[in-house]
């Protein structure tokens, strides 16, 4: 029965394809397999490389007019190996980079993109969430050890009280580190193991907080928590950059970050996976995720009126079962241009175009080389031992010589053992 009823189809098929040769003198059967040569002009060589679409750090230059952001964290304040807590890295083609947030475990994307940290000094909070500045201790530490031989310079709001402020949060995190700056000192370069603190008024209105070289940094409130929390704008070479921070959806940003070229926006992570991914209770889910921060639908609401080249969505976990339904929430209300970010994405814009890729970073990374003169270090600002430990020490001149001996003999050196 079924085998007739084949013969029957091939036998019709056959007719109308000889009807058709008859009639329009040839017919084009497509079958949909795809050939190397179907795929591209291009000959493909088994030989040589072809062109590769990640961003390898350390490896392209940056056009004078372009700008490069990589998203060095992009995820909750619990944060994760595969996503650092909010952290942006904006390199520009005058040559100026500024880090905008340094949240909980970012400091360590930082290191992976092997710039050198003469050149990482410049931080700008949106607010004083740890997952918005809890790696701030470890960039400033670590990237002084790495090569920076100037001081850390750091912007951030002010708040309603003084204790809520940026100033009074970095002046008791340099209290905080008194044991560890301390025990630092007479070892290394000491020139990186300094803060210069830049508070400005949280309540200013697209007032402009930074002006060098070419770029203005503007700040204007968000709404998130409590007073205090801002969002920033930078502008440079025709080109406009907006970080949101935290925030409910606000008429500041929908004002200010108009026609931006990218904007970044926090979009929470959806009200049910909160309830059922993060074990909040429904009320706290609600609360959290649509009236402290921006809920998905929001978000596209948000990007429907400034209308950017490319809108960034961040603050949620991007997961195989998270990420469809934000990007279902954010296309009820939002048709543009939209990366979903995760950590290592990076977006290379220019007035011409805006490239989107991801990093593939070497986790074997050693610090970049300092471009100064590295200093000697002052063995005579060292805090010595109390004599009680000092007296613990085990007596390991004979085996520790030969290094010395090793090094003197190398670098010509006359170094002695303490
Ligand atoms: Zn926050
Ligand atoms: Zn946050």
């Amino acid at each position: 029965m079924i085998k007739g009823k084949v013969i029957g189809f091939v036998l019709i098929l056959i007719v109308v394809v000889v009807c058709s040769v008859v009639m329009f003198g040839e017919v084009e059967i497509r079958f949909n397999i795809p050939t190397a040569e179907a795929a591209s002009d291009k000959v493909i060589s088994p030989v040589k490389a072809r062109a590769r679409d990640f961003y390898a750090p350390n490896t392209e230059d940056l056009g004078p007019d372009e700008m490069r952001l990589i998203a060095c964290g992009t995820g909750m304040p619990t944060a994760r190996p595969k996503q650092a807590a909010s952290c942006w890295l904006l390199e520009l083609g005058n040559g100026d980079k500024f880090i905008f947030d340094i949240g909980t475990g970012s400091n360590e994307r930082i290191s992976a993109f092997q710039i050198p940290y003469n050149y990482l000094d410049k931080v700008f909070l949106s607010h004083l969430h740890t997952d918005h500045f809890g790696d701030l201790d470890a960039l400033f530490v670590s990237g002084a050890l790495a090569g920076r031989q100037k001081p850390l310079r750091v912007w951030g709001p002010s708040g309603e009280t003084p204790e809520r402020g940026t100033k009074y949060a970095l002046d008791h995190l340099r209290k905080a580190l008194t044991w560890d700056l301390d025990g630092r000192m007479g070892l290394t370069d000491p020139r990186g193991y300094h803060l210069e603190i830049n508070e400005f008024d949280y309540k200013g209105m697209n007032k402009i907080i930074y002006k060098e070289n070419g770029v203005t940094i503007r700040s204007y409130p968000a709404i998130h928590s409590l007073d205090g929390p801002v969002s920033f704008t930078l502008e440079w070479n025709d080109l406009k950059f907006v970080f949101g921070g935290d925030t409910y959806p606000n008429k500041w940003y929908a004002e200010y970050a108009k026609n931006a070229d990218l904007a970044i926006h926090e979009c929470f992570i959806t009200v049910p996976d909160m309830i059922t991914k993060f074990q909040f209770t429904p009320q706290s889910a609600l609360l959290v995720g649509t009236q402290i921060h921006t809920a998905p639908e929001a978000f596209g609401k948000m990007m429907s009126l400034i209308k950017p080249r490319m809108a960034v969505a961040y603050h949620f976990f991007k997961d195989f079962d998270t990420t469809a339904s934000i990007n279902d929430r954010i296309r009820t209300t939002y048709d543009g241009p939209l990366s979903l970010s995760i950590d290592y994405m990076v977006w290379n814009i220019t007035k011409d175009n805006i490239r989107v890729r991801m990093a593939i970073v070497d986790e074997d990374v050693w610090p970049p080389p300092a471009t100064m003169k590295p200093q000697k270090p002052d063995a005579s600002i060292r805090i010595p031992y109390s004599d009680m430990i000092k007296g613990g020490k085990y007596d390991m001149k004979d085996v520790i010589q030969p290094t010395y001996d090793e090094i003197n003999k190398k670098y010509g050196l006359n170094e002695k053992q303490d």
